[in-house]
């Protein structure tokens, strides 16, 4: 029996390279769910090419096009996760590569249905772990986290207690802006923040890279979902992002995970369970040899990259990430429109977490999914009042 497959978000970076990795074995998978919301010609190609059982697309107008286009074609095109039929039929393997929030609600739907989810949306993992480790539990799921440093984590202390590990370093980039001048920063356009010079990414994340938020994120996502204390974790710049994860144990050995810039090596490695021969899905060489004089690592400057200093544990405890994550995607938002400056994201946060409501909204421990969906319209709706500059 062929493998069945559901990719949320195959029209991005990490949902068109899941599925490259998924095309080289059409025998052993099944094309079944994918799901976007804009790009037109893209989702035609998918449709075409992979022939889809259902394609989700949640934008209107670009549903309303494409349901015409295959009126007559056998793919079913729906235009709502919860249009899809109830089936007690479980998928074998779900990617989650929706970007931001609007991921959470279609990951949940997939997890009680799928054997095994491979989680790319930080955002999701960010606001709702609890909830999915709920979910897990009840229907025998699996998550694999496939952002490389979680992935790294993942395969470096599995089986480990706490106990055992001393500090988990998180590795940076530390993006296109690591080496610029400090009183430049105010002039950055988005165009630039978008250039990383190791990852080919979504937009947002490489904003998100660029003043070190990602790594914000990160490690918030690693807190939620690994059993170690939130102050083991550490940012530490690594500028040519081979190394993605260290962990230092106690019984004084340090081990890492190195690997090229290609997120196709952990997707492959969660799809395969690491017996898999890479070199016949990727273009890039496992050729440690190439990098002998690479592997440097410095400290964060927090003049740089302020962003991080949003890592309290105000932050790891409790319902203030999310209130972090909702202000950032509409900061990002606003930036890639050109209406704040790139040094704007940082200030206009801090103005979100100083507003007289924060607290009220900060202190929830393990929200509900209404809960969060209340903390993150709040947190926006303050984000664009300070925006339009009406706070
Ligand atoms: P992307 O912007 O390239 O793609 C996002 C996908 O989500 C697209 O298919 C888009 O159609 C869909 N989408 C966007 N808004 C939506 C909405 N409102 N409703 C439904 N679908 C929507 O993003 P990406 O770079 O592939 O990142 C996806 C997720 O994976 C993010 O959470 C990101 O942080 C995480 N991630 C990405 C990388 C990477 O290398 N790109 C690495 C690690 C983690
Ligand atoms: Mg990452």
């Amino acid at each position: 029996m062929k493998k069945k497959i559901a990719i949320l978000g195959s029209t991005g970076s990490i949902g068109r390279t899941s599925l490259k990795i998924f095309q080289k074995n059409l025998r052993q998978f099944n094309i079944c769910v994918l799901s976007a919301n804009l790009n037109y010609n893209l989702i035609n190609t998918q449709i075409k090419k992979y022939k889809p059982k259902y394609f989700i697309i949640t934008n209107k107008e670009v549903y309303n096009k494409i349901k015409i286009k295959f009126k007559k074609n056998k793919v079913k095109i729906l235009n709502d996760f919860s249009d899809l039929p109830k089936s007690k039929k479980k998928f074998d393997i779900t990617v989650s590569a929706i970007v931001g929030i609007a991921g959470l609600k279609p990951t949940l739907k997939f997890i009680k249905i799928s054997k095994k989810v491979l989680l790319a949306n930080k955002e999701t993992a960010i606001c709702g772990s609890h909830i999915i480790k709920k979910i897990c539990k009840k229907n025998n799921s699996k998550i694999i986290p496939i952002d490389s440093e979680h992935f790294s984590i993942n395969q470096l202390t599995n089986n480990c207690k706490d106990n055992e590990i001393k500090k988990i370093y998180i590795t940076a980039s530390g993006g296109p802006f690591l080496r610029k001048k400090i009183k430049f920063f105010k002039n950055i356009k988005a165009v630039e923040a978008i250039k990383h010079p190791k990852w080919s990414m979504g937009k947002k994340i490489s904003i998100d890279s660029s003043n070190l938020m990602n790594k914000v994120l990160e490690v918030i996502e690693a807190i939620r979902l690994f059993p170690f204390r939130s102050d083991k974790y550490e940012i530490i710049i690594h500028p040519q992002s081979l190394v993605h994860a260290i962990v230092s144990f106690k019984n004084g050995q340090t081990k890492f995970l190195y690997h090229e810039t290609d997120m196709s090596i952990p997707i492959s490695n969660a799809i395969y369970e690491n017996k898999v021969d890479i070199e016949t899905l990727s273009k890039f060489k496992n050729n440690f040899t190439n990098s002998f004089d690479a592997l440097r690592f410095e400290k964060v400057d927090k003049k740089r990259f302020p962003i991080v200093t949003f890592l309290t544990k105000n932050i790891h405890m409790n319902s203030g990430a999310i209130i972090l994550n909702a202000s950032n995607e509409v900061l990002v938002d606003s930036f890639i429109k050109n209406k704040i400056g790139f040094n704007d994201i940082y200030s206009y946060l801090r103005r979100v977490f100083r507003d007289r409501d924060f607290k009220k909204y900060a202190v929830k421990k393990n929200p509900d999914i209404k809960e969060i969906y209340k903390i993150d319209n709040w947190a926006r709706k303050k984000t664009f009042e300070i925006i339009e500059g009406k706070k």
